[in-house]
């Protein structure tokens, strides 16, 4: 196998190739070349741009020039663009086919939305600019502001937290300051469900929260006996996510919310999957009190591979005094940011961030809501519930559904109990589907399911993808009943990489390229 300085295997190692009798002769494989590292491709001394040389800036340094090459790999422009497009083709896509993560909602991000995002208006300015050279672009925040607060049937929104979990942050600080508000700090617990995602406890404990968990019925629900047994003059809020990691609605959900409001708690609601409510349910009537929105899933950005995000959080009328700053106000000079814990904002808990959020993800969210209309938008809602239950009920004779009893709503659940005795694992199967050319569904979560298969299609996909997805998954289970284990236990065969030490890369990623040879810096 080929190896780069680091150790990783470059080549596409390739077991059918040999089988079949054929290798090429470079190591390339059709359209999947050997690419090394791009440290490795670029000469020191080589540069892609033609530069005057820098002036001799001495003094302004205070003596920290700097007196050897500054290390960086020296690539002409086509040499830089054919290596990140040949290491893009390495990679699964959402632009390439059906991308069935569960929880992540990846669906197609319209074109539309990318062009808005770039007009100069919206793109060129800076957030230190003067508020009158912007107003534009306050306004596009205020308006999205009102789909926001109409969408979800709550009287305020804070625009600024920047991913889904640093809304819950801000969802838990307003609750946090509301309760030390009312004297009532003494509120340390939270209780989330068994089957809530990881950000749910963590937000909680990074707020200082005692984590309870809440059990989960048969069906997949909130049990309600448990959450009324753990509820109580100690519990700060209860966050719960509506449909709930398990692709199902919380029925009861207004029955939560009274409880949950009797004892004096807040009800914080996970809104990762409006998407699958969004234009039919208003949270707001369902007796949420905050709620965070993933702009970049239910609104469409490409997201993914570390962002970028933006999660407003919507608030009850009991938690908007606390929201945190800023937000727009607008009178007749026009639109304005208020920054200032002051005067109507005295109660503000603080900031999410240093300006006002993701400037270009409200862009897009907001080009998506306009696009698709108010009629649109309940589309979107009807259509994701649609398609994953045309999948799931595709698959429910060959694999086993985790809640077999009724529809679900944006996700199809299966669990591994219908691979029983096939000697073939969840992660062998997800890894088979790479063989297959399709991304594997989210593995092994939500945690109270065993061996879970979450499957996440969204709205986007046409009902030939979904088949011609469903086919081959069809194809796979037919193949793992009937004994091929071999083609399971090696997967991914034709996969650049194959299984990945997961672990050791999270607690020892290598993040920085080292030299092997001694360094080829000519220092002239
Ligand atoms: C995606 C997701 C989150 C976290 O959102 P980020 O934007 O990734 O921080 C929280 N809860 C659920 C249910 C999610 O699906």
């Amino acid at each position: 196998m080929s190896m780069n300085t680091v150790g990783r295997p470059t080549r596409p190692e390739a077991p059918n190739d040999s089988e079949a009798g054929f290798t090429s002769l470079s190591g390339g494989r059709g359209l999947l070349q050997d690419e090394p590292l791009i440290f490795e491709l670029g000469g020191w001394t080589k540069t892609g741009v033609d530069l005057p040389d820098a002036v001799a800036a001495d003094g302004a340094l205070a003596g920290l020039t700097r007196d050897e090459p500054i290390g960086l790999p020296g690539l002409s422009e086509p040499e830089a663009v054919r290596h990140y497009v040949r290491l893009s083709q390495k990679n699964h896509a959402i632009d390439l086919a059906l991308y069935p993560l569960g929880s992540c909602t990846m669906k197609h991000n319209p074109r539309l939305n990318e062009k808005m995002a770039r007009l100069p208006g919206l793109s060129d300015i800076h957030p230190l600019q003067p508020q009158s050279t912007v107003q534009g672009a306050i306004e596009l925040m205020d308006r999205l502001a009102h789909w926001l607060k109409t969408l979800t049937g709550m009287p305020a929104v804070a625009l600024s937290p920047k991913a889904g979990a640093h809304g819950e942050l801000c969802g838990l600080l307003a609750i946090r300051a509301a309760h030390e508000a009312a004297g009532n700090g003494h509120r340390k617990t939270v209780l989330a469900p068994t089957s809530a995602h990881g950000t749910n406890p963590a937000t909680a404990a990074f707020c200082g929260y005692t984590v309870v968990e809440i059990a989960q019925t048969d069906d997949g629900r909130v049990d309600l006996a448990d959450l009324e047994a753990k509820l109580g003059d100690h519990v700060a809020a209860i966050m719960v996510t509506n449909p709930n990691t398990c692709g199902l609605f919380e029925r009861d959900v207004v029955e939560i919310a009274r409880l949950t409001h009797a004892a004096g708690a807040y009800f914080y609601c996970d809104g990762a999957n409006f998407n699958a409510i969004v234009g039919r349910v208003r949270p707001g009537d369902l007796g949420v009190d905050a709620m965070h929105i993933n702009l970049h899933k239910t609104f469409s950005t490409p997201h993914g591979g570390g962002g970028p995000g933006a999660g407003p959080v919507v608030l009850s009328e009991a938690l908007a005094p606390f929201a945190p700053t800023p937000w727009v106000v607008h009178d007749e000079n026009g639109y304005k940011l208020v920054e200032e814990a002051e005067g109507v904002a005295a109660q503000a808990f603080g900031r999410m961030s240093a300006f006002h959020g993701q400037m270009g993800m409200y862009v897009r969210a907001y080009a998506y809501m306009l696009s698709h209309g108010a009629d649109g938008l309940k589309q979107v809602a009807e259509d994701a519930v649609l398609n994953a239950n045309y999948i799931k009920a595709r698959l429910s004779d060959l694999m086993s559904p985790a809640f077999p009893e009724g529809p679900c709503m944006h996700e199809a659940l299966f669990d591994d109990a219908w691979l029983e005795g096939t000697g073939v694992t969840t992660l062998d199967f997800a890894k088979a589907m790479i063989d297959e050319g399709f991304h594997p569904m989210t593995m092994y979560f939500p945690l109270v399911v065993h061996g879970a298969m979450l499957i996440e299609p969204t709205e986007t996909e046409s009902k030939a993808e979904l088949d011609r997805f469903v086919d081959a998954l069809r194809l796979l289970a037919e193949s793992a009943k009937a004994g091929a284990v071999e083609r399971f236990k090696n997967a991914p065969h034709l996969a650049p990489l194959k299984r990945l030490d997961e672990t050791l890369a999270a607690r020892k990623p290598k993040l920085k390229w080292k030299p092997v040879a001694p360094a080829p810096l000519a220092a002239e």
